[in-house]
């Protein structure tokens, strides 16, 4: 039996306001437990929640940017549950009536192709506090409690993990274009609950899902998608699949690379959603819409422009695009007068791949981009070679120093003139005046022999086109 995997994704987005969704308390980083509080967070009887229009804007800006349908007027729910994080027995959420409804981002597949993905909803939501064990004791910390988040709800139109992660990398840029989030994962500003499901394929209709809770890296998203589509293929081939696979609420254990139910799936009736009665709709202002509609330039725009304007390859250009920083970094090269494709390749293969290599992101780069850009430089002024250009890298990796004074210090300055290049081609002739012998005497593929010899006996530094045009000459 062939199986279609059908993968939806909730994504919880801290916005990254100054105050909380509903009082004026700090979102900023507090040591104190508690400190960030006040009567409203703190779920106190009688305190009025009031909305934060710095989160409205920017959810609407979310709206813009994925072409979906902002309500002008939408409604805050009370979502009902009991944890010890959350003092007033609710959350304040959106339910019929989202902020943002009916809105598509496109992912770009490995093979340059590109695939709608519907997004359903995006509303508005505070976030709860934490409980913090020690020991015997556990505590309640509310400094994150009434943070905002925009929960972006996906069609279930996925369809293998990768497409999971491709669709989260290209919402990650999105927000991040936006400047609405830091979309940190490690800190939670960026999580994501992952439903899967498996079904025959050709069929439509969906099959029972399961949610995977509060995933935190791509890696563990593709691995716990991965996990749960076997086990729900399995469990089909086995006989087990009513059994096996119910609707519930799993874990993703990142030490084993399983995932363990956790609990039954709620209903949403479970929740007993209402109107919130302490908040009336709301209605935004026609001056809202006039004020958020102008969003920067997004993910996809940007890596058209550059194909169009560097000439770059498509794949390239998105790779670039797909990151504010990065492609900021590569822009500034770009201003310096550098070639687009060696900027590309010093910085998405050779930079990218010591980044990688030291655990570090493009922001903590040791090398900046006005460095890179004069590395580039002296390759394409012919001061150094590609080669030694590597190892010039290296050393800037590892020292802060001008990129000159490196290829000074570590003596690799190509020679690329020609009058300093003509004895030691002389040299090599002479002492191999037999095999000059054979190359005029048809034996075409000494010449590589010759081209080595002299890029040997000048330590490697000769520019290999200028001893190529050299040889030639000679050897004619
Ligand atoms: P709930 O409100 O219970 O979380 P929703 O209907 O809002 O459920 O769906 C939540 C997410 O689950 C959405 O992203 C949706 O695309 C996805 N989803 C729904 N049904 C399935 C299914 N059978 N397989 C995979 N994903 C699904
Ligand atoms: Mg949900
Ligand atoms: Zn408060």
């Amino acid at each position: 039996m062939q199986f279609e995997v059908v993968i939806g994704l909730e994504v919880h987005v801290q916005l990254n306001t100054k105050t909380k969704m509903f009082c004026s308390c700090p979102t900023s980083f507090a040591q104190e437990q508690n400190k960030n509080t006040c009567p409203t967070c703190l779920g106190l009887p009688g305190a009025l929640p009031v909305i934060n229009e710095e989160a409205v804007k920017k959810a609407m800006m979310f709206g813009w940017a994925v072409e979906a349908t902002i309500n002008e007027k939408s409604i805050f729910n009370r979502k009902n549950y009991f944890y010890p994080d959350l003092p007033k027995g609710y959350q304040i959420s959106q339910f019929e009536i989202p902020i943002v409804e009916n809105g598509h981002l496109f992912i770009d597949k490995e093979d340059g192709s590109k695939r709608r993905i519907g997004i359903t909803r995006a509303h508005l939501e505070e976030d709860a506090g934490k409980n913090i064990h020690e020991g015997d004791i556990s505590k309640v910390d509310l400094n994150r409690a009434g943070t905002p988040l925009l929960e972006i709800v996906s069609e279930p139109d996925l369809r293998s993990s990768e497409e999971a992660v491709q669709y989260l990398k290209k919402l990650h840029a999105i927000v991040r274009y936006l400047d609405i989030s830091d979309a940190n994962m490690q800190e939670g500003s960026f999580r994501c609950d992952a439903n899967v499901s498996i079904r025959p394929k050709g069929e439509e209709k969906l099959y029972t899902r399961v949610e995977i809770k509060n995933l935190n890296s791509f890696r563990f998203i593709q691995r716990a998608i991965d996990y749960e589509v076997q086990r729900h293929i399995e469990a089909w081939e086995d006989g087990l699949y009513e059994e096996e696979v119910v609707q519930e609420t799993r874990l993703f254990d990142t030490q084993k690379g399983v995932t363990r139910s956790m609990r039954g799936k709620e209903e949403s009736a479970d929740y007993r959603y209402f109107p919130d009665p302490d908040l009336p709709p709301l209605v935004i202002p026609d001056h809202f819409f006039e004020e958020t509609k102008n969003i920067p330039e997004l993910p996809d725009q940007k890596r058209d422009r550059f194909i169009e304007e560097y000439g770059i390859k498509p794949y390239d250009a998105a790779l670039i695009a797909g990151s504010k920083e990065t492609a900021q970094f590569f822009e500034e090269m770009m201003r310096t007068g550098v070639e687009a494709k060696n900027a590309v390749t010093w910085l998405t293969v050779e930079l990218a791949a010591r980044l990688n290599k030291a655990g570090l992101d493009i922001t903590q780069s040791p090398v900046d981009s006005a460095k890179l850009a004069k590395l580039v430089q002296r390759i394409e002024d012919k001061t150094i070679s590609g080669k030694a250009a590597k190892d010039v890298l290296d050393y800037l990796m590892e020292h802060d120093i001008d990129v000159d004074e490196a290829i000074e210090k570590l003596g690799l300055k190509q020679i690329s003139d020609a009058s300093a290049l003509e004895p030691l081609i002389d040299e090599i002739l002479a002492a191999n005046a037999d095999k000059v012998e054979q190359y005029k005497a048809g034996k075409e593929k000494l010449f590589g022999f010759f081209v080595g010899q002299v890029m040997k006996a000048s330590q490697g530094k000769a520019d290999p086109k200028l001893v190529n045009e050299l040889l030639r000459k000679k050897l004619s």
